[in-house]
């Protein structure tokens, strides 16, 4: 009934929407966004069952069983030319144990373990699938991925008053430290809060860098959401550190917006990912359950159109979608938080990895919002600024139609519940030679593409509100 309920609402708005549409794509109007109604909604026609599984499959990346099928395991990347590829690959991952690492529209990337090597190539060819091998040796690259630090740093680390790196990807305990010290050295622009506790009761900080002009627009960024992603948390806290300890080479725009930064959302699961080869390439947080059928995918977990296109209802899987909408306590309280700054936040940015994109909403259907104009200008200027200085390309577009649908995302949430008008997920380097396992000696690189986007942001803020 509610479901019927919500239709009638999308079908009122359903002329305006088609005036605008372009090919496949349609733009919502701004009345379908209405809360009351779709909070209520859930459930989806594609679930993903456990009987559809099989009782033998591997589940996710996260069930590898030991350290030595981590090291010698591949990525192979297949090529999905049509929808015949598409329907091709779904065909076979749905029965099977494949694993998606990464996907586009073009192409995805799968995990392939010593024991499934044979098995999987056999199904690829007889599907008709091209592929090329992506990642020959997994071990190899996570072991190039964070070298150990040497005395020489280790020196100056001691002397610093904290022991954040930007040349190695740090535990969360050195990454409160850092956020700890900042507040204590800028007293004067720097607040630091814990938002809320993970499941295992780690803190959720939030370092606040003011700009000391009332009224100010601010700008919410988070990292580390999904656990293995560390380039992700890392690039947020160089951006931290151009926002507090270079702030007098900031550009003036900048240093008139607010920012609230939440680097690490998910500290259990980035904690569990350093534990062991084994759980390098865990996803999800770290709610009860046993195994792989352990932890709640927190992109998956936000409440506008929770348990829609692209999320699971089954544990095992690496895009679970939890219990209900912002079951999770990491979820809840950056949810939370967000709706207590209303309309203050106008900026969101979360970041991911991997593939290089600036992405905006909608992620769970190919739709696009009514301001989607104003979201590909900006994106477009962050990404021409990172192509001019660092040499790389980030493309930018609405994520449904760029990457894949995904319902319950952080980004659309922000989009619809907390009204933030400039809201992207960005997806980090590189382009997939080393995916996950990207190197820590990228970080200043990828903390510079990150820096560029929330200055495209924050000039838009302050050329909206002057
Ligand atoms: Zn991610």
């Amino acid at each position: 009934m509610l479901r019927a309920v919500l239709c009638v609402c999308l079908l009122a708005s359903a002329s305006a929407a088609r005036s605008r549409s372009r090919s496949d794509e349609s733009v919502e109007s701004k009345e379908d966004i209405s809360i009351e109604e779709v909070s209520k909604e859930s459930g989806s026609a594609e679930d993903e069952s456990s009987e559809e599984y099989g009782v033998n499959r591997p589940q996710s990346p996260t069930q590898i069983s030991s350290n030595e099928e981590v090291s010698g395991a591949k990525v192979f990347r297949v090529s999905i030319k049509d929808k015949n590829d598409e329907r091709d690959f779904e065909r076979i991952r749905s029965k099977t144990f494949i694993d998606m690492l990464h996907r586009s529209k073009s192409d995805v990337d799968i995990l392939v373990r010593p024991s499934t090597y044979e098995k999987t190539k056999d199904l690829l060819r007889s599907a008709n699938l091209d592929y090329e091998i992506l990642i020959d040796n997994l071990g190899k690259r996570i072991e190039l991925e964070n070298p150990a630090i040497s005395e020489e740093t280790a020196e100056l680390v001691g002397r610093q008053g904290h022991k954040l790196t930007f040349e190695h990807y740090h535990r969360v305990e050195d990454q409160h430290g850092y956020l700890d010290y900042l507040a204590e050295t800028y007293k004067d622009y720097v607040t630091l809060e814990s938002i809320g506790t993970s499941h295992e009761g780690r803190e959720l900080k939030l370092i606040k860098i003011s700009s000391g002009y009332p009224n100010a627009s601010a700008i919410w960024i988070d990292g580390g959401i999904h656990a293995r992603e560390w380039i992700a948390s890392a690039t947020v806290l160089h951006i931290v550190r151009e926002l507090t300890e270079y702030r007098d080479n900031l550009p003036e725009e900048m240093k008139q917006v607010d920012y609230y930064v939440v680097p690490m959302v998910n500290p259990d699961g980035y904690e569990f990912s350093h534990s062991a080869y084994r759980n390098r390439l865990w996803r999800k947080n770290r709610a009860p359950g046993s195994g792989s059928c352990q932890g709640v995918d927190l992109n998956r977990n936000y409440g506008y159109k929770w348990g829609g296109k692209g999320t699971s209802n089954y544990k095992c899987s690496d895009i679970f979608r939890g219990a209900g909408p912002n079951s999770e306590p990491e979820t809840k309280a950056v949810a939370n938080y967000i709706g207590k700054k209303k309309p203050e936040i106008q900026g969101f940015l979360t970041f991911h990895s991997y593939g290089q994109y600036i992405l905006y909403p909608w992620g769970y259907d190919k739709k696009l919002p009514p301001d989607y104009e104003d979201l590909q200008r900006v994106g477009d200027i962050a990404a021409q600024r990172i192509k001019e200085k660092q040499g790389v390309k980030y493309k930018v577009g609405n994520s449904a139609n760029m990457l894949y649908a995904a319902a319950g995302a952080a980004d659309d949430w922000a989009k619809a519940y907390g009204k933030v008008k400039y809201t992207y997920t960005v997806e980090l380097r590189d382009e997939g030679s080393y995916g996950f396992v990207i190197p820590s000696s990228e970080i200043t690189a990828c903390g510079k593409d990150g820096f560029e986007v929330v200055r495209a942001v924050a000039e838009a803020l302050v050329k909206t509100s002057g």
